[in-house]
Parts: C-alpha cells; structure tokens; sequence
C-alpha cells in the first residue's frame, strides 16, 4: 500500500540499555555547548569591561560609576531575556489533537491515501485548524501521532511538536516558538544593545592605544580592551543582521519555517544546497501556510502594530521586560480571512479560546481589526 502515513511506533532498540542512556546524555551534554560559549564570552567580557577598562584605565570616578551602572542595567536584562529563553516551558500539544489508539489503528489499516485523508479529517472536524498540507489534507505527525495544530511543527531534534515553531537555536539549546518567542526577541535585542554599548564606550580607548597613548592601562588590559571592542564588533554585526530579519518576521507576522519555501523554490545549486542543509536541521515541510484556498504567506497577518501586539502583549510597560505577555494560547490564531470556506473553520470555538486576551483584536480595537 502507498502510504503517506507511516507506523512510527517505537521499536525494541538493538544495543544494550547502558549504551542507550550514555549515548543519551553525551547527546544531552553536547547540546549545551554554544550555551556554554556564550556564558563563557560574557563572563570574560564582564572582566574585560569592568576591571580592565572601568576600574583599571578609566580615570575619572563619575564617568566609571555612569558605565558601570548601565554596564549592568544591560547585562541583567541581556541575561534575564537569555535565561528564559533558554528555560521557557515549551508545552505539549493538547490530547485532544492527539490520534487514540483506534483511530490510529484505522489509519494504518487504510486500504489507500484518501481513506487516510477521510479519517484523519472526520477526526480534526471540530479542531479549531484552518490550514493543510500542500495536498490539502490534514496536517498529521507520524512521530507524535497527533493532528498539527496551525502552525504547530515537528522538531526533530526536540524530537516532538512544538507550537508555532520558528526554529530550533542551538544557542539557546530550545525551540524557539510560541512560548518563548517574545523573550527570544528580547535576547537579540538586549544582547544588540550591550554590544553597542561595550563597542562605543571602548572605542576611545581603542583608538588611544592605537595612537601609541597608553595612559594608566597595563599592557594585558590593552589587549582585553582592543579585543573586546573587535568581539563585540563582530557578534554587534551577526547579531544586528539576525535581529533585523526577526523584526521583519514580527511585523508580518511570519516565522522563519513559513520563509524557508524560498529556498526550495530556487532551483540554483546555492538554493539547493541551503535546502538540503535546512532541511537536516528541521525535519519538516518548507512552505508558507497552506489554506484551502492556497498558500498565503501573510495568512496569518492582521496589520503591522496588531502583529506586534501579538507577540508583545498589549501593555507597553512590559514589551521590553522579558515576562510572556504573547496573546492567545499557541493554538488558534486569528487570521484576515473571511471569505466562506475558512468562515466555517474559524468558528466561535476559535474567539472563545482567546477569552480576554484576545480582546485587543475583536473587541477594545475593532476599528483597527474591521479594516482588514
Ligand atoms: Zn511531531
Ligand atoms: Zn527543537
């Protein structure tokens, strides 16, 4: 039988349970090395800013105390942002989208692809779910055995499905998603900031020693000052570039998955290299988000400062404060669609899932909202 839904059930393991739980944690260990990088930079970058240049070169005491005190500011919101980043609590998807054992059962034994298509989609009839597969079939996980929620993608080196999945990052060691989102923003921002920072105040510096003016600074504090101005130079221009891109992703509401069907729809080798490299990293279908009607990929768009709002919460005292104030539950989105086929898919269910939160969009605001 061609079929497009596999049984993914686990199979008994062939070696021993102890090399399986080493293999498990060096896995695990692994994992955490560019956190440890980063940990590491900063840690010698707070030496270098605080004793080598604030307290070991800088001669007048006020301009010290005025560096110092925003030397901190930034790096307490930079490592705040970073910590929850890294330890936000990715959820699990509800059971309700979760296939049970009989229905699972049915859709292994179907005799064909549209069988598969009729059970799985009799089974997400009253799930609150607008978009497809390219086919135009439900979305389906065969690792999970679960109906995708929207936007919902499965992660293979988290090894599950995760909630409005924007990428895995390495550097967080943690899906980037729904519930970490804002405070992955947050993390680029900040550490924007604290590079900019170290760069402008060392720059003098920089330049002084460059001049042969060495002043009161010992010949190993140089070099940690010249070289922290060249680190933070170099992550200021990755990280001002990347920060940029999720800006851009922000505004329109966009994640980095639904971007990614560029790649595959250039057909130069560059095109398909990065593909297949992506491809090896997300163990998913590169597209923008499939509707009945077609692909979209602004379907999930309602206007710049809404999108915004979406990811940021509504109130501005906490935008730049790294708390989750996102909008809604990861599950239901709203969406400018309107036209009668997505009408019956965007059912009450839909609005009353977003409860009170959802107010800015369909009620406070729905001046802003009617426009679209
Ligand atoms: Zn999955
Ligand atoms: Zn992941």
């Amino acid at each position: 039988m061609a079929s497009s839904v596999q049984n993914n059930r686990v199979s008994p393991p062939g070696y021993c349970v102890c090399c399986r739980v080493c293999n498990m944690w060096c896995w695990r260990a692994f994992k955490w090395l560019p956190v440890l990088l980063i940990v590491s930079i900063v840690t010698w970058s707070y030496y270098a800013y605080v004793y080598q240049l604030c307290i070991s070169t800088i001669e007048s005491t006020v301009q010290e105390c005025v560096y110092l005190v925003l030397y901190h500011i930034l790096l307490i919101m930079f490592a705040w942002s970073y910590w929850r980043t890294i330890f936000a609590e990715i959820k699990q998807i509800p059971e309700k989208y979760k296939l049970p054992e009989v229905e699972l059962e049915k859709l292994l034994s179907a005799e064909s692809e549209d069988a598969q298509r009729t059970i799985l989609e009799n089974f997400a009839k009253d799930l609150p779910i607008v978009t497809r597969t390219m086919s135009g079939s439900v979305r389906y996980c065969n690792r999970c055995v679960l109906v995708k929620p929207d936007r919902a993608h499965h992660c293979s080196i988290c090894a599950r499905c995760v909630l409005k999945m924007d990428h895995h990052c390495p550097w967080v060691n943690n899906c980037v998603c729904f519930h970490n989102y804002k405070f992955f923003m947050l993390f680029l921002g900040y550490a924007l900031i604290y590079c900019l920072f170290i760069m402008a105040t060392c720059l003098p510096y920089f330049i002084r020693f460059w001049k042969g003016d060495f002043g009161t600074a010992a010949s190993t504090g140089r070099y940690h000052i010249v070289f922290a101005f060249f680190v933070s130079l170099m992550f200021a221009i990755s990280l001002g570039s990347l920060f940029g891109y999720h800006c851009y992703l922000v505004a329109n509401n966009r994640t980095t998955l639904d971007m990614l069907i560029n790649y595959r729809r250039l057909s130069s080798p560059t095109g398909q290299i990065l593909n297949k490299m992506l491809k090896t990293l997300v163990n998913e279908a590169f597209r923008a988000p499939m509707f009945r009607s077609g692909a979209d990929k602004n379907g999930f768009s309602i206007g710049a400062f809404n999108n915004f709002k979406e990811v940021f919460g509504n109130s501005p005292n906490l935008w730049l404060v790294p708390v989750f104030t996102s909008f809604g539950d990861g599950i239901v989105y709203p969406t400018p669609r309107d036209d009668e086929e997505s009408e019956s898919l965007l059912s009450s269910e839909r609005w009353d899932r977003w409860g009170e939160r959802a107010r800015p969009f369909d009620e406070r605001e729905s001046s802003s909202f009617d426009e679209l």
